[in-house]
């Protein structure tokens, strides 16, 4: 008889949130977790920090940049980085407690230390080694070992992060001081969302990107238009460029680039550099070998079942193939727990939102325009401006448009994109028109809220059929 019916390797999103849908599923079950708290990468230093700066950064800029004074209210606000610091890392400590006490709730064991698989199944049970910060070894005995071991930033080929002037995302959440220049190097999700943090605090930010623009696989429409925004805002982007070393000394990094295409080096300097060019899969010490497991550049790969080649082993999140995102891994090892318990589980791969939490946010769902061009899929466009909102208008934050993609002939909505005030909130409303197989009109003919944002996605779904009706 196994100790276990599930051990899963890694408390992150896709981890704690597999322990919980499998305690309540009955299933006998540890979650083994090497860092010393819960949470993963998403909690204590990804999507949860970053935006405990965001929103505090947003506030310091909103009371410094002149947005509190358009509305009548003055004030000269003095940052008080360690404060906002402190109050990041409350927030981070009442949220990986929280998870904490989800394991008790739902009967899961947390054991802590780092764990690896220990050689083929026998006879349907598996071995899990434990290693905890004293150097002993726990052995679990499994029927189902579950990876979810998660992601490490990809590092730069030239450049060595030290995290102290060369930071990755994780430096980058806990500078010691707010710099007055910050070359970020990666023009994605978490490069601009941290180079929004420190830019509000007063950096000078300079954006360097491989790639001839930013948010590669966004909607390019979208990117464009958010690019203008970010420079309107005093962000520099140097597109097509190759970071080709970096040297740092105790107050500077030096940084050097070539045009892609070719052409003359050039040096930049900056206060900090922010190495943000991804990230990659991690199963460092996982024993992947021991079982035949050969993970690729994705990870380990698994069927649409979640099953890697070994029977009784699972993959699930960052560590396996497709976007990396919280939710993603959430939403994965839900459905990984329910076919372990013998039901049907099942993601929809069509419907992954992702956000930029940046202001104003950027927010997308579905098929882009160019994907639909390259599959040769007939689509029609229905959009509509922040500027035309009233509720935007009202709130002096009118950059941005919604974008509504339906398919020519049977109206089935394919893809939204949206750069505007809080619309990773919104676009939640076209994820669950989309798994209802929603066409625009379902979405154009709901009664919205007036006034409110939200009835900017509406107005889009309307321009489907050419019937917009707000200016
Ligand atoms: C700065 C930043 C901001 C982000 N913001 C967002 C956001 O706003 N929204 C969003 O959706 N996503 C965001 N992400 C991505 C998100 O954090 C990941 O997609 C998510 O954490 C993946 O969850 P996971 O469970 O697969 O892996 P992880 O969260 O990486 O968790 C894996 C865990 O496994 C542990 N582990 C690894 N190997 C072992 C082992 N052998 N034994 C025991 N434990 C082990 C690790 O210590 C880690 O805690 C952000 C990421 C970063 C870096």
């Amino acid at each position: 008889m196994a100790q276990y019916d599930v051990v899963i390797i890694g408390g992150g999103p896709g981890g704690y949130n597999g322990a919980i849908r499998a305690g309540q599923l009955g299933l006998k079950t540890a979650i083994v977790e090497g860092r010393g708290k819960l949470g993963g990468t998403c909690l204590n230093v990804g999507c949860m920090p970053s935006k405990a700066l965001l929103h505090a950064s947003e506030m310091f800029e909103a009371a410094s940049g002149g947005e509190f004074a358009k509305l009548g209210i003055e004030v000269k606000p003095k940052l008080n980085l360690p404060q906002m610091m402190a109050q990041k890392a409350e927030s981070v400590e009442a949220l990986t407690k929280g998870v904490e006490f989800l394991m008790k709730k739902n009967k899961v064991d947390y054991i802590k230390g780092w764990g690896r698989i220990d050689g083929p199944f026998s006879q349907g049970i598996g071995k899990v080694v434990v290693k905890a910060e004293d150097g002993s070894e726990t052995v679990l005995e499994t029927r189902n070992i579950v990876i979810a071991t998660g992601s490490e930033p990809t590092p730069l080929p030239g450049v060595t992060i030290d995290n102290k002037r060369i930071v990755d995302s994780t430096g980058a959440l806990s500078l010691p001081e707010a710099p007055k220049s910050l070359i970020v190097v990666g023009a994605g999700v978490i490069g601009l969302e941290l180079g929004s943090v420190w830019k509000r605090l007063g950096a000078e930010v300079t954006v360097v990107e491989f790639l001839d623009r930013i948010l590669p696989g966004t909607d390019t429409e979208v990117a464009n238009a958010f690019q203008k925004i970010l420079t309107k805002q005093g962000f520099k982007f140097k597109l097509a460029s190759k970071v080709t070393g970096a040297t740092a000394t105790d107050k500077q990094v030096q940084l050097t680039l070539e045009p892609v295409a070719g052409g003359d080096a050039e040096t930049l300097q900056a206060d900090y550099v922010l190495v943000a060019i991804g990230r990659r899969p991690y199963t460092q010490g996982l024993g992947l070998e021991t079982v035949g497991i050969v993970p690729d550049k994705r990870g380990v790969i698994a069927n649409d079942h979640y099953k890697t080649g070994v029977d009784g082993i699972w993959v699930i999140g960052d560590v396996t193939s497709g976007p990396m995102l919280a939710h993603k891994a959430e939403d994965e090892a839900v459905a990984c727990m329910e076919l372990i318990a013998g039901k049907a589980g099942h993601v929809n791969y069509d419907i992954i939102p992702g956000v930029i939490y940046t202001k104003p946010e950027v927010a997308t769902v579905g098929k882009t325009e160019d994907d639909l061009k390259a599959a040769g899929v007939a689509y029609k466009v229905g959009k509509f401006p922040f500027l035309a909102n009233s509720r935007a208008k009202i709130n002096h934050e009118t950059d941005g448009f919604v974008k509504v993609l339906a398919d020519a002939k049977t109206d089935r909505i394919l893809g939204a994109h949206a750069v505007g005030p809080n619309v990773g909130d919104m676009i939640a409303e076209i994820c669950v028109a989309m798994e209802f197989g929603g066409a625009s009109e379902d979405v154009a003919r709901t009664c919205h809220p007036h006034p409110t944002r939200a009835e900017a996605f509406r107005q889009a779904a309307m321009g489907v059929e050419g019937w917009t009706m707000q200016a």
